[in-house]
């Protein structure tokens, strides 16, 4: 049967190969219209403080796809980048979150909510990045306090000094930064030092790891302590258990996101006002 396809042999050997390259071309097709078509979504996920009152969300962008169904980042957002596309959606995304923050600010329960988006770096490599920024700020309306760009340590492989000097613009305005992800990337601690930032998340995979393996625990600790030494605010994410929380709780994190508060979800199901049990009563209440 090899031998039949002729020139074509190679399929027989990897019949998915090329099956995977067309469903990329297709995706990527359909990647270039779906902001005019309106099929990107964003959903919220609760970020809660130690008493398991909201202190805000994380704004994660998902693709209503018309025969697919909701898609999600991985399968998307690494091919969003490579076609340049990322820097439409990424504006997008602030867009739609500042008209959001904007939305909320008349409501004395919500008007404190902060949101966090996410920046890719080639979003943020944009020469315009900041006047971009400081437009949808102004054409919104929305208060920059309560915006938070989320960067990665991706960011750090291109020059230094522009990121700095970017960042110390956008923060004349009163928005906030965290480092995303942090510990699983490049960032060096003399950078920590240098970056205007306001905060680091702690990345899911040690918070994942922490009550199971003594280099997790001591990881997330580490963080926590930095985080504290540099003045710095800490958000653990990827909180999952009670039991996650109340360690993280006793090592003196003061943010936390996850399962455990709640999935990203579209905003008509974001409860404001909830606060979770108070932490002992959410623990004794474990099944
Ligand atoms: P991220 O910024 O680190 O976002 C957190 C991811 O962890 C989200 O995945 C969230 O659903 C997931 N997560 C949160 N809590 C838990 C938990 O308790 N357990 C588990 N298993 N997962 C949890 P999501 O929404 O699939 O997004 C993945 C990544 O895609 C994000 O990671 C971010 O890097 C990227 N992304 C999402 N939205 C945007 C966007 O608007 N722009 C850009 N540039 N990247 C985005
Ligand atoms: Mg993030
Ligand atoms: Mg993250
Ligand atoms: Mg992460």
């Amino acid at each position: 049967e090899a031998k039949a396809a002729g020139r074509n042999t190679y399929r027989f050997f990897c019949p998915s190969m090329q099956e995977v390259l067309d469903q990329m071309a297709m995706l990527e097709n359909d990647l270039r219209h779906a902001l005019v078509r309106r099929e990107l979504r964003l959903h919220y996920q609760p970020i809660v403080r130690a008493d398991g009152s909201l202190a805000g969300v994380e704004a994660l962008m998902r693709w209503q796809h018309p025969q697919r169904g909701m898609v999600y980042p991985a399968a998307f957002i690494g091919q969003a980048e490579k076609a340049g596309l990322i820097v439409e959606f990424g504006q997008w995304a602030l867009t739609t979150a500042c008209e959001q923050l904007a939305a909320w600010a008349g409501d004395a329960q919500t008007a404190h909510l902060t949101i966090a988006v996410n920046v890719s770096a080639r979003q943020f490599r944009q020469p315009d990045f900041a006047q971009c920024v400081l437009d949808i700020l102004e054409r919104t309306g929305a208060n920059p306090r309560r915006l938070k760009l989320e960067l990665t340590e991706s960011m750090l492989l291109t020059d230094v000094d522009t990121l700095i000097t970017r960042m110390a613009m956008l923060k004349e305005t009163g928005l906030g930064f965290s480092l995303d992800d942090f510990g699983t990337g490049y960032s060096s601690l003399s950078y920590l030092k240098k970056l205007p930032l306001d905060q680091l998340k702690i990345d899911r995979s040690f918070v994942q790891d922490m009550l199971q393996t003594p280099h997790a625990w001591s990881i997330v600790q580490t963080i926590v302590n930095l985080a504290r030494g540099l003045g710095l605010d800490v958000v653990a994410e990827g909180v999952e258990t009670s039991e996650q929380w109340a360690a993280l709780r006793r090592l003196g994190c003061a943010g936390f996101q996850g399962y455990l508060f709640g999935k990203p979800m579209p905003l008509e199901e974001l409860r404001m006002g909830v606060t979770l049990a108070a932490p002992g009563h959410s623990e004794d209440s474990e099944p």
